[in-house]
């Protein structure tokens, strides 16, 4: 077996979507980023990526690329996916922390769940989700930013 360990902030800024988890949050405010910057799931990459010591997420799909700029970062999830085939492994589990003030985001967390599972096919089970907030301390609790966390567990295939 193998762990892997990820995290990602973005901020917070007008005339931008909030998407997280491959689900488009309703919210005055969107993350910036190049990509759809997709906190949570550049988190996850970043811990599959770590579970094979395959660098990070900005050597693989660099934002100086062009490729790259308002990617879907679900296209990147499936990438990396394959990019842990190649070294011979396969995801056991998934757990993940979205740290955010505002929204709310309870209502989202399964269908997070559901889109990260069906493109790793994977069962809704190997996937975790936790919603918090930073009790109104710091960048995250003022709503200025938007933080995740994930840890990965690898199996051999
Ligand atoms: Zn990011």
């Amino acid at each position: 077996m193998r762990i892997g360990i990820g995290y990602d902030i973005h901020k917070l800024v007008e005339k931008r979507d909030l998407i997280l988890g491959g689900v488009k949050i309703p919210y005055e405010l969107g993350l910036l980023g190049h990509s759809d910057a997709d906190v949570l799931i550049h988190a996850i990459i970043d811990s599959m990526l770590g579970a094979v010591a395959l660098r990070d997420i900005g050597f693989h799909f660099p934002d100086t690329d062009e490729r790259f700029k308002d990617a879907n970062s679900m296209d990147l999830l499936k990438e990396t996916k394959k990019l842990i085939q190649k070294e011979g492994y396969k995801i056991g589990n998934i757990d993940s922390n979205i740290i955010c003030q505002k929204p709310k985001l309870m209502s989202y967390i399964e269908e997070m769940r559901a889109n990260i599972a069906s493109v790793l096919e994977l069962e809704l089970n190997q996937i975790s989700i936790k919603a918090k907030t930073n009790e109104k301390m710091d960048s995250i609790g003022n709503g200025t930013a938007i933080v995740a966390n994930a840890v990965c567990l690898l199996n051999k295939i």
